[in-house]
């Protein structure tokens, strides 16, 4: 079976005549990075992976290597290929893609790859009779990278493409063609393009994928990051999904969308939606609310890894439509977890959960898999969410807040990542090696940007790179 993918990948790169193929990863700051195999040796390099340093996981997104116990000058992993990912990319001919585990030597998994996280996510989720269906579903702002006329001193701005307004005509009109480009790139990759709009910021875009199993979605949404950037870079744009590459415009979410379906006998997907109720008042089930329940205790943890930069806080701020506060709502966009009513006609299978502090500084597998796990802890402890608050939070005031159990939010990195350090359940799950450099890499962007006052200092180096 695995010699059969690898056939059809070896087919496919010789069709489309392919030079260079990306092992691809997410790293600990947020990173995609990898590294590429010539194609006369694809077939073995897929076997074997290409070798890497154990020390890339202690690597920050501002390349500073942190000391982690493991992580050191010693050591080596390899960058392992999953051929049933393999894809050409359209906007950079003659090179292909596959997105990539981070393998012992010997072939055994390793404590700090992150997408063996997922999959250890799904696994316990399996166990508990459910599968997963999730999206991400990524805003990103188009513009241009310009440096600054007070002097190579002063970082550059990212200057949006338009000034166009939310949803409007003009927008459509005036990213025409680059989201054209984008839509067919992510369309060639096996990506179904849901929706497309242009959002409330200037020069800022959502377009939505479909939702699919898990590990797929997490392997999508790296394509998709790739496939953003890489057409704006071919038309001379710069494009960027950081949470808030421009201090006063909206910033950009990418929402995490998901819902369980129940497993066959076999452990196959039986298809039925195991969070849609339709004789609740919210269309969502128990387990639904059990897995809301999960999410809400373990939030201020779990945006340590689904806001994983210092930037994210910028963005989490109240009447944001970002979301700032612990509560759950019914198409409450202010809530930090939303219930989504079903669309008309598909009553029995559209219902689903979006958690809306998440966004692209991400290392999606973890977020993923965190979220899984706090979801998890709610179904198997049966934890109550509460009542659900149907207004803005921000309009409450603070004991009508503290009365129904809603908190702000952490307002920093810092904060979030205090608050991972001291939940057991989290920190059991991420596994010692990989919470050690997890926090260090994470403690280190604090340290880094706490130096800096100017806005557009920490702007310039998240536009950059995510
Ligand atoms: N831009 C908002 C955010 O940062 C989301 C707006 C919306 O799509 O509701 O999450
Ligand atoms: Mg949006």
């Amino acid at each position: 079976m695995a010699d059969a993918v690898i056939d059809s990948v070896m087919a496919r790169a010789s069709e489309e005549q392919i030079r260079l193929v990306r092992f691809l990863y997410a790293d600990h700051g947020g990173i995609i990075r990898g590294k590429a195999a010539g194609t006369s040796r694809l077939r073995e390099r897929t076997a074997s992976g290409i070798g890497h340093t154990v020390a890339m996981m202690a690597m920050s997104m501002l390349d500073q290597l942190q000391p982690v116990a493991g992580m050191g000058p010693v050591g080596e992993v390899r960058i392992v290929p999953d051929p049933d990912t393999f894809v050409t990319l359209p906007y950079a001919p003659g090179a292909g893609a596959m997105l990539a585990d981070l393998v012992k030597p010997d072939g055994s998994p390793w404590e700090a790859c992150p997408r063996t996280f997922l999959k250890e996510a799904i696994v316990e989720l399996a166990g508990q009779g459910y599968g997963i269906q999730a999206a991400f579903e990524p805003e990103f702002t188009v513009g241009r990278r310009e440096s600054s006329p007070g002097g190579p001193s002063i970082p550059d701005r990212l200057i949006p493409l338009d000034d166009s307004l939310c949803y409007s005509a003009t927008g459509f009109h005036l990213a025409h063609n680059f989201i054209m480009e984008l839509v067919d790139a992510l369309e060639a990759q096996g990506l179904e393009v849901e929706h497309y709009y242009p959002e409330l910021g200037h020069g800022q875009h959502e377009l939505s994928v479909r939702h699919t199993g898990a590990l797929r979605a997490a392997d999508n949404h790296v394509l998709y990051r790739e496939t953003v950037r890489g057409v704006a870079f071919k038309h001379g744009l710069w494009a960027s999904l950081a949470p808030k590459p421009i201090p006063d415009q909206a910033g950009n979410g990418t929402h995490l969308h998901a819902s369980l379906t129940d497993l066959l006998p076999d452990g196959a997907p039986g298809g039925r939606n195991a969070f849609a109720d339709p004789a609740d008042r919210y269309g969502l089930s128990q387990v639904g609310y059990h897995f809301i329940g999960g999410l809400l205790a373990h939030l201020p943890a779990l945006v340590a890894l689904t806001c994983a930069s210092v930037n994210s806080y910028r963005r989490l701020a109240p009447q944001m439509w970002a979301s700032a506060y612990s509560c759950y709502g019914m198409d409450n966009r202010e809530a930090a977890i939303r219930i989504c009513s079903p669309l008309r006609g598909d009553p029995g299978s559209s219902v689903n959960l979006e958690l809306k502090p998440s966004d692209s500084s991400a290392n999606p597998y973890l977020a993923l898999g965190a979220f899984i796990y706090a979801g998890l802890d709610g179904i198997r402890g049966k934890i109550d969410p509460g009542e659900a608050v149907n207004v803005d939070p921000a309009t409450l005031t603070d004991s009508e807040r503290s009365a129904g159990g809603t908190h702000r939010l952490p307002a920093s990195l810092a904060a979030a990542l205090d608050a991972l350090s001291a939940d057991e359940m989290m920190m059991d799950a991420l596994g010692p090696l990989r919470a050690a450099a997890y926090l260090a890499v994470k403690r280190s962007e604090a340290a880094h940007f706490a130096h800096s006052t100017d806005p557009y200092y920490e702007c310039f180096h998240h536009f950059t790179k995510l």
